[in-house]
């Protein structure tokens, strides 16, 4: 009998990265650890991965964490999720499915796709057609 044994993040990562046709770079291999290494998905900005990235101690810079999370992007990897103009956030979930946006904290989380209905949207004009409809619902508190 063997005992199946759980893939340790580095392996996760690799395989993640393999799928997605990029070299296993030692910096990649890193990041990708902190995205996908325990096989849950985030959300994450290029500034909090580089702060989490730097807590344990790895040597990179902001520059290149963002260039990483575009490149895992282009591959098809990672959703980038539009907030607002000022900064990107990151999903490693590529499927569709709406967001809630932490006004309060600047945080991201997914909204449960099952209570999603949308029933109308405006008609495309002439010569182009909806290519995808991103749904960001943004909280804030309210007074108790
Ligand atoms: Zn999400």
């Amino acid at each position: 009998m063997t005992l199946e044994r759980a893939p340790s993040a580095t392996e996760t990562a690799t395989q993640w990265l393999a799928a997605a046709g990029l070299r296993p770079t030692r910096q990649r291999v890193a990041l990708a650890e902190l995205l996908v290494g325990d096989g849950r998905h985030r959300h994450v900005t290029a500034e909090s991965l580089f702060e989490t990235a730097k807590s344990q101690g790895a040597t990179v810079s902001l520059a290149t964490v963002y260039n990483t999370l575009r490149a895992f992007c282009d591959a098809g990897v990672l959703q980038e999720i539009m907030v607002d103009g000022a900064k990107s956030y990151f999903d490693t979930n590529t499927h569709d499915h709406p967001h809630f946006f932490w006004e309060d904290d600047g945080r991201v989380t997914d909204a449960p796709s099952d209570q999603l209905v949308i029933t109308k949207l405006p008609d495309a004009p002439d010569g182009v057609e909806i290519a995808s409809v991103d749904v960001v619902i943004r909280l804030r508190k309210t007074e108790t």
